[in-house]
């Protein structure tokens, strides 16, 4: 069996300097985490708060959270003071609540809007009208403490190149349009979060400058 530490520089070894890698520890115990850590790994991405949570406080500050799973409104509080970004919002009320507890921790809290490309129904996310529609909202209603960093987008779960390059193009033309229409004297918008650990290749080629990389790291999963 492949080491932690043997699959994240296989994995480094292909990736350009301008992408970014989120190491995804959902399920993975503390210890694991740190040896990816100990491989010089910053960014951890976790999808459920609760689990968010309990390793945070087991783990080196300089670490750069990022919720990756579906966040309720409700829970928001539990993770303003130190999340590094929030890739999944995917909503006016979502970023309403952010904004009111980045400003209650004294934060500027960055976020991506998460999109809808896949062919499942069951994966959350906007659509590009519905993303129009909010962006108008806050121009006219600015959230002071929300930085919006880009987009990102879950594919589906595929071997299909074409499908896949299909929703990863998808993706891309949704942050290209975004860009030029709302964003285009911001330098801080400028992240596409797509790929994971079946196809960050393909997804770094349309133009991905963050992947998400889980499996390929520490192995299966196993649910409980
Ligand atoms: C689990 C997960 C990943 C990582 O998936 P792997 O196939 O294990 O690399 C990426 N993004 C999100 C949103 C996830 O929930």
């Amino acid at each position: 069996m492949m080491t932690v530490k043997a699959n994240i520089q296989e994995i480094r070894k292909q990736l350009p300097p301008h992408v970014k890698m989120v190491v995804v520890t959902k399920t993975m115990p503390v210890e694991k985490l740190r040896e990816a850590y100990d491989c010089g790994e910053r960014i951890f991405g976790e999808n459920k708060v609760q689990e968010l949570l309990a390793k945070q406080p087991q783990l080196p500050t300089d670490i750069q959270w990022h919720l990756i799973g579906h966040l309720q409104t409700n829970k928001v509080k539990h993770i303003a003071s130190f999340v590094g970004m929030i890739e999944s919002a995917d909503s006016l009320k979502l970023l309403q609540e952010i904004d009111k507890q980045a400003c209650k921790a004294g934060r500027k809290q960055d976020v991506l809007l998460q999109f809808h490309i896949a062919e499942e129904e069951t994966k959350f996310g906007l659509d590009l009208d519905e993303a129009r529609v909010l962006l108008h909202h806050l121009s006219l209603n600015p959230l002071p403490n929300i930085s919006i960093c880009g987009v990102m987008g879950m594919a589906t779960y595929t071997n299909d190149v074409q499908q896949l390059t299909k929703e990863f193009r998808h993706l891309r033309l949704i942050f290209d349009t975004l860009k030029s229409d709302f964003f285009a004297g911001s330098d801080s918008f400028k992240e596409i979060s797509m790929g994971m650990s079946g196809d960050y290749a393909l997804a770094i080629s349309e133009g991905a400058t963050m992947v998400r990389i889980g499996t390929k790291i520490f192995g299966e999963r196993n649910y409980p």
